[in-house]
């Protein structure tokens, strides 16, 4: 268990937040970087209705989410919050692209040709375009989901037949270590890969996006170029539910 402290008034909320966007800050002045050039997704999973209204209330208008049938759910339910904004960063099986594709703004964990096939499908028939991430394993754990490195770009296309996905960028998770000298060479790998695929990637594909940090990570991440950190913790407060609920045989992610 981690110390994060939970928030559940709008107020809470705003604290919260008011302290990540001042930590993205600090960690972008040490970089040398703008704070315009990184975007904060705050990672809502688990966290009921009421709360997710709060946060709301406090400022939060994208929202991610692992799981496609819990953010789907959650969509219904605030369907009166129309500018909100719900993104899918978790893993997805294709009989779930239907859901995806009639209601997230994007889709940050493209890791086969067959997902590809089955959301590009779902999307021509409602005529809306996706933004997508490709997921890649930077930490060359079998347990996560991604491409490895060395097959992105061959990956990448192959993208651009599906005329709905607007590829932006990659994503990685992380080694789940408090060790920097650990975490750090996932974030480069990300970054380097993406400066890479700019070169060869084929027109109408996008490499800009680095979706790389997560509540005990993230400044570093920014430190390595990060343009999207993911954060649930440090805003909502701990998690009950353990991390391989969300990322399958995951060893529990205890630091190392
Ligand atoms: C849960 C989750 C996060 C956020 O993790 P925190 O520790 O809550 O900040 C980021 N990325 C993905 C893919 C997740 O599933």
């Amino acid at each position: 268990m981690n110390d994060y402290t939970t928030a559940n008034t709008v107020e809470e909320f705003r604290r919260h937040l008011a302290e990540v966007h001042a930590r993205i800050a600090a960690a972008c002045a040490k970089a040398g970087r703008d704070p315009a050039t990184v975007r904060l997704l705050p990672v809502s999973k688990t966290v009921s209705e009421e709360r997710i209204r709060n946060a709301y209330a406090a400022g939060c208008r994208t929202l991610g989410e692992n799981k496609v049938q819990e953010a789907h759910r959650k969509w219904q339910a605030m369907a009166d919050l129309s500018d909100l904004r719900w993104f899918i960063i978790g893993h997805l099986q294709t009989n779930k692209a239907k859901l995806v594709a009639e209601f997230a703004s994007e889709f940050q964990a493209l890791d086969s040709l067959r997902v590809a096939e089955a959301l590009d499908r779902r999307l021509q028939s409602l005529g809306r375009p996706l933004d997508v991430l490709v997921q890649v394993n930077t930490s060359n754990e079998d347990s996560k989901f991604g491409l490895p490195p060395e097959e992105v770009e061959a990956f990448v296309k192959q993208l651009p037949v599906f005329a709905s996905l607007r590829v932006r960028g990659l994503m990685t998770l992380a080694l789940f270590s408090d060790n920097a000298a650990k975490v750090r060479p996932c974030f480069v790998r990300l970054r380097e890969l993406r400066d890479r695929l700019r070169q060869s990637a084929p027109d109408g594909i996008a490499m800009n996006a680095l979706s790389m940090g997560m509540s005990g990570d993230y400044e570093l991440a920014i430190e390595e170029g990060s343009t999207i950190v993911r954060v649930g913790q440090a805003i909502f407060g701990a998690r009950k539910t353990p991390d391989n609920a969300y990322w399958p045989d995951v060893a529990s992610s205890t630091g190392e």
